[in-house]
């Protein structure tokens, strides 16, 4: 019988290795970046054309090739890097596995310049698809400059597999980000499609950061340094109070080199330990020298793990170091986390008088509710010490207020947020059906400037007020969309918005159903909106942090659909611009609010799923009594 095994051809084994090492675009930005800066450049252009689909070109002004290894890169398992496998233990370089070069070759048009500085000459290579095309030489600046072009050009089904240009461009932009962020050293610029996206010249690594990020994120940067036998640390965490709602910002760099790890992030978490606000991130940009020796590199090409020798004293070294950031820097200490701020008394409230104690009502109460912690009280009824904290575990720090339950209260001064008007032309329906009642709600009272009561014919209803206002506005903002008529007051001087060029690509994704809402964009740039007209319902000083929500919202991954877009678009607008609980209403907001509720379509619901208001029947009101 005949034998039945081959060896594979060449150019098949490399477009195999090939699907390992290149997934999309913006693995071969990473692996061209990374040789650019093995290579010793100083000044490194990265240039892409239709997110990285028919070009990423990389050239720099390192060390360049001669002419035999012009040739040799190109072929699998060539580097210069590493000659003995007990080099894998002293690595300082980004590359070993001299896989890169022949796997994008194998899968792509590519054409290599390089010239080395003593050289007269350098060498023009060209191969596609694994074959070489030409060689010659060529008269050349110091460096090398790799044109990758028409990427899976031999592979259609990956080329297919490939994500929308948006989604592939946010990618190449993470990896440039990473090795920009890794060394500031470098002079870095970015090219997409013709337009400059970034210029980063060499400065300290915190101007880096900076330049990266754009905007204010300087003020936002605190430094962090330590200095141990087994780790040297420094970089930037972010103040608490500008903690963002995505993990956008969180790097880690060992040796220069980016990595992920849940571990470390976790011990970074551990040192904001109570003084951030639920679900929210820090940025932070952290910097870890260790002994080459004391970490495992020989992992894929392509992961971002690591593992460490001693990852439980990093651990406590790290969590300590930005613990001691943040208070040094006077960030933490402000606050007394061990203290009950519940305890504390607020200046206005210190000078009144006691007042009769009036009646008291939980506000969490909810006798359909299956909550272990109402179901405990429900017998005890109002019999509690008058603050809701100990109704509940004190969560919301806002929930201090309910201490002063008894107290009388100076008229409330109305908050800037509670200006929020309500377009109550708009409101038509009344509560319920008509049988319920035969106008709309009239009574109406707050409590914890959390609830509105109202009764109706049949008992009581409860309502959410930031549940409810998410409601109406994510209604008025779905129907402006959607019927396009969406009227906008024109700002007297246009605002100017910084974002970065992932954010910009984003925006303009999204900027016809933003005009649709009312925004009038009067010019789009690189890196910054001039925005004109803003939608009726939203003022001048909401803008930002209701677009950066939205980027944020979005950042997970665009919806595909108008639909689903507008959807998105709404309901982060009505989060943003709802009345938040705390929020005093003033009786016509209060009125207009719960009138405006039962006019939605689905009032039952916040957009997101959570009840808006509950009901209290007479009868059930009698049984509580009848215990
Ligand atoms: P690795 O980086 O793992 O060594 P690569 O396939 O990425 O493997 O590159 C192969 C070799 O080609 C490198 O070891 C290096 O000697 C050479 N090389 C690649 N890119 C450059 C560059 N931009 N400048 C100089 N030499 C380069
Ligand atoms: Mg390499």
């Amino acid at each position: 019988m005949s034998s039945i095994i081959q060896l594979l051809p060449d150019h098949v084994a490399n477009q195999i290795a090939a699907g390992e090492v290149v997934q999309r675009p913006a693995s071969v930005v990473k692996e061209l970046l990374e040789n650019a800066v093995d290579a010793n450049a100083t000044d490194i252009k990265l240039i892409i054309k239709d997110a990285g689909k028919s070009l990423v070109q990389v050239i720099d002004n390192g060390k360049g090739m001669n002419v035999t290894d012009a040739r040799l890169c190109f072929e699998r398992h060539a580097t210069s890097k590493i000659r003995h496998a007990e080099d894998l233990f002293s690595l300082h370089t980004k590359g070993f596995r001299g896989e890169a070069l022949a796997s994008i070759a194998a899968i792509a048009h590519v054409e290599m310049k390089t010239k080395q500085d003593q050289e007269e000459l350098g060498t023009q290579i060209v191969i596609e698809g694994s074959k070489f095309v030409s060689q010659e030489a060529a008269v050349l600046p110091k460096g090398t400059s790799f044109a990758v072009k028409n990427l899976f050009f031999n592979i259609p089904a990956r080329r297919n597999f490939l994500k929308s240009d948006t989604v592939e461009y946010r990618h190449i932009i993470d990896e440039f980000q990473r090795v920009a962020l890794a060394h500031p050293n470098i002079h870095f610029t970015f090219y997409h499609n013709g337009s400059e996206m970034y210029n980063l010249p060499i400065s300290t690594l915190r101007q880096r950061v900076v330049n990266v990020f754009s905007g204010k994120t300087n003020e936002k940067l605190v430094p962090v340094q330590e200095d141990t036998e087994i780790v040297t640390v420094q970089g930037f965490v972010s103040k608490p109070e500008f903690a963002k709602k995505n993990r956008g910002e969180q790097f880690f760099f060992v040796n220069d080199r980016f990595i992920k790890s849940g571990y470390l992030h976790h011990a970074v978490m551990a040192a904001y330990d109570g003084i951030l606000k639920d679900g929210a991130q820090p940025s932070y940009f952290l910097y870890l020298s260790v002994p080459p020796n004391s970490i495992d590199i020989n992992i894929h090409p392509t992961k971002t793990e690591i593992k460490f020798d001693d990852e439980s004293a990093l651990y406590a070294i790290l969590r300590a170091s930005i613990k001691h950031s943040l208070g040094q820097f006077n960030v933490a200490p402000v606050l007394d986390f061990d203290r009950d701020a519940n305890l504390d008394t607020p200046y206005h409230y210190k000078d009144l008088e006691g007042a009769m104690p009036t009646i008291q009502v939980d506000s969490t109460f909810n006798p359909f509710s299956d909550d272990k912690v109402n179901k405990h009280y429900a017998g005890s009824g109002s019999s509690g010490s008058g603050s809701s904290s100990s109704y509940r575990k004190p969560a919301a720090t806002a929930s201090w207020e309910s201490l002063y339950v008894g107290l009388k209260q100076e008229p409330e001064f109305p908050t800037e947020s509670a200006e929020i008007s309500f377009e109550s032309e708009e409101v038509t329906a009344s509560l319920f059906n008509d049988e319920e009642v035969e106008h709309a709600v009239q009574n109406v009272y707050q409590i914890h400037k959390k609830y509105i009561v109202s009764p109706i014919k049949s008992g009581m209803v409860i309502v959410d007020q930031q549940r409810a206002h998410q409601r109406v506005l994510y209604e008025q903002f779905l129907a402006n969309m959607t019927v396009h008529q969406a009227s906008s007051q024109q700002l007297l001087f246009p605002l100017n918005l910084y974002f970065s060029s992932a954010e910009m690509e984003l925006l303009a994704e999204l900027k016809l159903s933003l005009i649709n809402t009312g925004f009038v964009f009067e010019e789009t740039n690189n890196d910054h909106v001039v925005i004109s007209g803003i939608p009726v319902n939203v003022t001048e000083s909401e803008v930002s942090i209701l677009l950066e929500q939205l980027l944020s919202d979005l950042q997970q991954g665009i919806p595909e659909n108008s639909f689903s877009q507008n959807d998105t678009i709404a309901k982060s607008m009505a989060k943003s611009l709802a009345v938040k609980t705390g929020t005093s209403l003033t009786i016509k907001e209060q009125e207009n609010l719960v009138n405006g509720l039962f006019a939605c379509k689905d009032p039952n619901v916040s957009p997101f799923q959570k009840p808006t208001f509950i009901t209290m029947r007479v009868e059930d009101i009698d049984k509580k009594f009848a215990l």
